[in-house]
């Protein structure tokens, strides 16, 4: 396949998956991924059993694959915000490997699946394998082109690491955190019970800049777009027994069907919960968020 055609065609993929996504809520079903076609040709984006996806025709990788393992996200490398991404074993100077190296010389950007749950997918494109670290079997992954111009990434200078990491933040743990959350309640609003996905966010319960604001599903909420906006404006409060409550000033307002109905009617409703114990709202949490609710009311 000519380079250009390559080169369109990917950017034709990404922008489909970004969209798609951005419809589920942030997340792909592996069978979305599985079924994509362009013009008249079939062209999974995943493998059936290998995490490279390497297309015939292409001259270097479209797509990697990565397992979240346990409740952080952490599957790279936290000393430098990179991924470490280890070769296909077995063989590694093979087909796989050979065209992820192909991708560092073309600087041609790939798609990373992260798949948070057995078939559900948080894709985050473009990405860029920048090294190849045979010591460590593994390619270094890059969340933007700059590192492809950084000289050696195996000692990243301070602030290079510093930029990394908050790429790393950004782009790869604030989407997987909305994935498991929304996946966590069934993309519903744990409010209103809202089933659009592209309509919900991954709330913080323990606010994201604070010490305890990781980014695990108890400490999340899967709500709507307004939800989330008056809970973080303390117009709306959670109390620790999952009870909503709503500021007492805004109860007393007299205003459009928005104002009675989405939100003074939300009031001491129970909120609607996770099916996994595990992945309930942590209450302790919850009680530390409420203190700063209850206090402005
Ligand atoms: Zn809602």
């Amino acid at each position: 396949m000519d380079t250009a055609v390559e080169s369109a065609l990917r950017m034709q993929i990404i922008a489909w998956v970004h969209e798609r996504a951005e419809r589920n809520g942030g997340f792909l079903h592996r069978q979305e991924l599985l079924s994509y076609r362009t013009g008249d040709r079939d062209l999974p984006l995943i493998d059936f059993s290998r995490g490279i996806r390497n297309p015939a025709g292409f001259a270097s990788t479209l797509a990697i694959v990565q397992s979240a393992h346990g409740p952080y996200d952490d599957i790279e490398d936290p000393d430098d915000g990179l991924l470490h991404y280890a070769y296909r074993s077995g063989d590694p100077f093979g087909g796989d490997n050979r065209k992820m190296r192909a991708a560092i010389e073309t600087g041609m950007p790939l798609i990373l699946f992260r798949k948070e749950t057995p078939n559900y997918y948080t894709p985050i494109a473009p990405v860029y394998v920048v090294d190849d670290v045979p010591e460590e079997s593994a390619f270094l992954i890059a969340l933007d082109e700059s590192f492809r111009y950084m000289g050696d990434l195996r000692s990243l200078s301070e602030p290079q690491r510093a930029y990394a990491l908050r790429l790393a933040k950004q782009r790869l743990h604030q989407p997987a955190f909305r994935t498991r959350v929304l996946l966590a309640y069934e993309t519903r609003c744990a409010v209103c019970t809202l089933r659009h996905g592209s309509l919900l966010d991954a709330a913080h319960i323990a606010p994201d800049a604070s010490a305890r604001g990781i980014p695990t599903t108890p400490n999340g909420l899967a709500l709507c777009k307004i939800h989330h906006a008056a809970f973080d404006q303390n117009m709306l409060g959670i109390s620790p027994d999952y009870v909503v409550h709503i500021d007492r000033d805004l109860m007393e307002e007299i205003d459009g069907p928005m104002l009675k109905h989405g939100l003074q009617e939300m009031h001491g409703r129970a909120l609607t919960l996770p099916e996994r114990v595990e992945d309930r709202p942590d209450r302790e949490l919850l009680a530390e968020r409420w203190e700063g609710f209850a206090g402005v009311r």
